[in-house]
């Protein structure tokens, strides 16, 4: 038997790839420093987990950016734009820049690197439902025609660096089903492009046999959809085409069962599949019953998207009768790659004992491992009863039971869940309230995070300053902030979040019944990571949690000024949630908290309330047919939270990267009177969806890229709001970039917002002519 594991958390357990990076993107480090940098990065890796006991160890799990991307570059499968010259440029291109395929990777994620042109970066989305995004596949017959070779070099570089570790190595690799579905492909059938991937696929596999790979885990997490005719097809023709050479190839997914699909796998030409056991149940021994006998079966049994400690004695229960029959046909994984999974819990020192013996992060997982394993090969248990029995039942009777709270769970009745007068009343109430101009213009929240921002944070969480200098200084910035929105002309104002390290941290360290850590890191995007809290027990608000900010802001000017709160499916989405409540329950215990805020924002004077609910499309089950029940408790989750507003208050909500197509119905259902989303980077595309089901409130389609620093000109914006008005009447239409702006600098916020503005009073004056 053998235990291995599908990915390491490439970001480092202090950041170390963060940091990296942005030196490297700010001109800080150079090009051979930040390779070396990511190569040792690599070893620690390795190192951690071998030394975790893991025998198998990944190869191909560390990217730059990101694991999609590695692979479009893998292919030879870089958008064209990116390798031209384009209008934009300000540089012309050397042949040299052209061949540096490090700052071809970062302009397709960002949109700009240290070298080359500047251009609209490609697309990106969350992967299936966790909080990581990747970079979206542009796929057309030209591109794939192109003799652009691919390019192994990098993988098998980081095979020979492993090397030095072990020769128990195993690549990882995208496999060409999921890589075409996850892409994008215009106009073009993207099921007609898969012979031309077929063919580039073909020879990375050449040349991975080649070199002496031995193991090759294909990731092809689309098997845990319900797969429709043609897509079983294109699984079928693509395994049976392809020849694998010497390679043994371990055909893995995660994030959902695959039982229902054991019949288009079982005759193909694998050597072995890993299970996710945990995600959903799954009938391990009637899939391996169905499979030939002498495959591998890879068996995902420890949690590798949450941080509490496994329950070992009762996996080991389960394994002993499998380990019995399978022997060295059974290997261990966790349920999927740990990257969705903080690095080390060794660091946490500040942590409550009690507390931190429930947890258990990625190199704890890999130490999990090492200890089924050793109790099954032993026949002894007493190892793991040690480990796992006192932790596991004392997080099961400690954590808090807050009997209030689920009462209020339990006495909720149907107008707990929604407003009570329609939007149309609600619109006019507003209006008189309000008196915004036709097209108004508001941002997201959040404002640059400067330097200054985040050492204040920092002081105050260090106790180097007090509550009052603290509450001085953020007022301070909340006060320059408001200026600048004025000077801009923006028409609904925010007080710019400065006090928030993340929008869901924040609520999770003021709320009862969430922990929150010092280093639990994980990576969302690019160099971009989260501290998600841990929701362990019932709950609660202890106090007012933003309104000394929002009214303080409100006392500064004369313009609304909307309150900021983050609704109860993405608290609940970008959290580690306890696991022995449903999901369902948990988020209604949020909600309720949040109504509580909103009531008291009201209270204050606040005329306008943003709950963002960015996180909503991600939360959805992996199989379609678990859509609709966790859209109804969702968006009854936010409507909880919003019913209690008066109809001359006006709530917003915001989502990104949400495909709408999939869940218009619920994004209706929400009934904000405001709601402003991603769609820049797609060009309005996504608003297409809205000609099949209109959008019967406002809508405010950002109409610039804030993930890029790049300045959007007034035409451009111009254009775009042209096309969303195809879809939405004027009248119902807001003008604001995608998201919040924390990632950016004043500079070209400033220059962006303007030029938001001008597009704004320009397309005012063309209508009101
Ligand atoms: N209000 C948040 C902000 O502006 C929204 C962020 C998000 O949608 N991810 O930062
Ligand atoms: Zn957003």
């Amino acid at each position: 038997m053998q235990i291995h594991n599908l990915g390491f958390p490439r970001i480092g357990a202090k950041r170390e790839l963060k940091f990296s990076l942005e030196k490297y993107w700010r001109g800080d480090l150079s090009k051979t420093d930040f390779l070396t940098e990511c190569k040792d990065r690599r070893q620690v890796n390795w190192q951690i987990q071998q030394q975790a006991g893991i025998e198998l160890l990944p190869v191909g799990d560390f990217a730059h950016y990101d694991h999609v991307l590695n692979t479009t570059l893998l292919l030879g499968l870089a958008p064209e734009r990116f390798s031209t010259h384009t209008s934009n440029s300000k540089h012309t291109h050397s042949k040299n820049e052209q061949r540096n395929t490090l700052d071809l990777e970062f302009r397709i994620g960002r949109g700009q690197a240290p070298s080359g042109c500047q251009c609209a970066a490609s697309d990106m989305t969350k992967w299936f439902n966790t909080n990581y995004h990747y970079i979206v596949p542009e796929l057309s017959a030209a591109l794939l025609s192109h003799d652009t070779p691919v390019n192994t070099d990098n993988l098998l570089a980081h095979f020979n660096e492993a090397q030095t570790i072990t020769d128990n190595r195993k690549v990882v690799l995208l496999g060409p089903i999921t890589y075409l579905y996850l892409s994008v492909s215009g106009n073009e059938d993207k099921l007609a492009l898969l012979p031309a991937l077929l063919t580039r696929y073909q020879t990375v596999l050449t040349q991975l046999s080649d070199a002496g790979v031995q193991w090759l885990q294909l990731d092809e997490p689309v098997l845990g959809l319900e797969l429709d005719h043609q897509w079983q097809q294109a699984f079928t023709q693509a395994y049976q085409q392809l020849k694998k050479g010497q390679l043994k190839v371990l055909l893995t997914s995660y994030f959902a069962s695959i039982d229902h699909h054991i019949a288009l796998i079982k005759d193909l030409a694998f050597d072995g599949l890993h299970i996710d056991t945990i995600a959903e149940q799954s009938d391990v021994v009637s899939i391996i019953e169905r499979l030939p006998n002498d495959w591998i079966i890879s068996l995902g049994v420890i949690n590798g998207r949450n941080v509490w400690k496994t329950d070992l004695v009762s996996v080991y229960q389960k394994l002993q009768p499998l380990y019995k029959t399978l022997g060295a046909r059974l290997w261990l994984a966790p349920s999927c790659s740990l990257l969705h999974s903080p690095v080390d819990l060794d660091q946490e020192s500040k942590l409550d004992s009690e507390f931190k013996s429930w947890l258990a992060f990625a190199k704890q997982k890999c130490q999990e491992l090492s200890l089924l394993k050793s109790a099954l090969v032993n026949d002894n248990s007493d190892e793991i009863s040690q480990y796992s029995n006192p932790a596991v039942a004392r997080r099961v009777s400690k954590r808090i039971n807050n009997i209030k709270v689920q009462q209020r769970v339990s006495t909720l009745t149907a107008v707990d869940f929604s407003r009570k007068e329609s939007f149309e009343v609600r619109k006019v109430a507003q209006q008189a309230e309000l008196n915004l101009p036709l097209l108004p213009t508001t941002t997201i929240g959040s404002f640059p995070q400067t330097g200054d921002i985040r050492e204040t944070r920092a002081k105050w969480r260090r106790s180097e300053i007090n509550d009052e200098q603290y509450t001085k200084l953020i007022q301070d910035e909340i006060r320059d902030t408001i200026k600048r929105q004025e000077e801009i002309g923006l028409d609904v104002l925010v007080h710019g979040e400065a006090e928030r390290n993340d929008m869901v941290e924040y609520f999770g360290e003021l709320l009862e019944g969430v922990a929150f850590t010092q280093f639990a890191w994980v990576q969302s995007y690019g160099s971009r990571c989260v501290k998600p809290p841990i929701i362990f027990g019932d709950i609660s608000r202890k106090k007012p949690m933003t309104v000394e900010w929002a009214s303080f802001a409100q006392s500064l000017t004369d313009k609304p000024v909307k309150g900021m709160l983050t609704g109860p499916i993405t608290i609940l989405c970008w959290s580690f949630v306890r696991d022995d409540l449903s999901r369902e329950q948990v988020a209604k215990q949020i909600a309720l908290a949040i109504s509580d805020e909103v009531v008291d924002l009201i209270a204050s004077g606040i005329q306008i309330i943003q709950i963002d609910e960015p996180a909503i499309r991600e939360g959805m089950p992996v199989k379609q047919s678990q859509w609709q029940t966790y859209l109804d408790w969702a968006t009854a989750s936010f409507c909880l939270s919003a019913a209690k507003a008066p109809a001359a208050t006006q709530i917003h909500s915001h989502m990104c990267y949400s495909e709408f197509n999939d869940i218009l119905p619920a994004i209706v259902a929400l009934d904000a009177d405001v709601l402003t989303v991603e769609t820049s980077r797609s060009n309005m595309s996504l608003l297409d969806a809205f000609d099949k089901q209109a959008y019967p409130n406002d809508l405010g389609p950002g109409v610039y890229d804030i993930h890029t620093p790049n300045v959007p000109e007034v035409d451009w914006m111009v254009n775009l709001i042209g096309k969303a008005q195809k879809h939405i009447p004027v009248e119902r239409l807001w003008v604001n970039p995608d998201c919040g702006l924390k990632t950016r600098g004043w500079t070209e916020t400033k220059l962006a917002l303007e030029n938001m503005v001008n597009a704004a009073k320009q397309l005012r004056k063309e209508y009101q002519a």
